[in-house]
């Protein structure tokens, strides 16, 4: 009889219930608090990895001649914050053989799509800074709207 080991994954620290978003708020999620019960959870947040505080002005991203811009709603461009950070969640993976990362919707730093820089609510056909950094490496990426039809995680 073979035994599998089960996968690990990155998430969203926000998702294990820290309040570490912009408007300091969580997005607990039982799912992600399972997986961090049982070790194959690693939480981490990419904009408080990067230096930002909580709480912090709301940031979209902005594509700029094909490059990916993190600027603030007053104009602030917060773009090195949100590489730094998503470079050291890229780190930890790599440094830890993870390959497999659960990450909030819609975020900036987190979202597989995310919202197109001009504050209407409306998303870009883009991702946010760290679900791309991971997804260029090779690492899979699931989207917390898709967490609740997940089976077997
Ligand atoms: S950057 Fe990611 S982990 Fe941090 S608050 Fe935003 S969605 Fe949550």
């Amino acid at each position: 009889m073979t035994s599998q080991t089960p996968d690990r994954y990155i998430v969203s620290l926000c998702m294990a219930g820290f309040p570490c978003r912009y408007n300091n708020t969580d997005k607990f999620s039982q799912i992600i608090v399972r997986l961090i019960d049982e070790g194959r959870a690693f939480p981490l947040c990419p904009e408080l990895l990067g230096g930002l505080p909580t709480p912090r002005e709301p940031v979209e991203c902005v594509d700029i001649d094909g490059e990916l811009h993190a600027i603030s709603q007053s104009g602030k461009d917060y773009t090195d914050a949100f590489r730094n950070g998503a470079e050291q969640v890229l780190q930890f993976a790599k440094q830890h053989h993870i390959t497999k990362a659960i990450l909030y919707k819609n975020s900036p730093s987190c979202g597989i799509r995310t919202y197109d820089g001009t504050f209407s609510g409306t998303l870009a056909d883009y991702s946010g800074f760290t679900a791309q950094l991971l997804l260029d490496n090779g690492i899979e990426v699931i989207s917390s709207t898709d967490l609740e039809t997940l089976e077997n995680l």
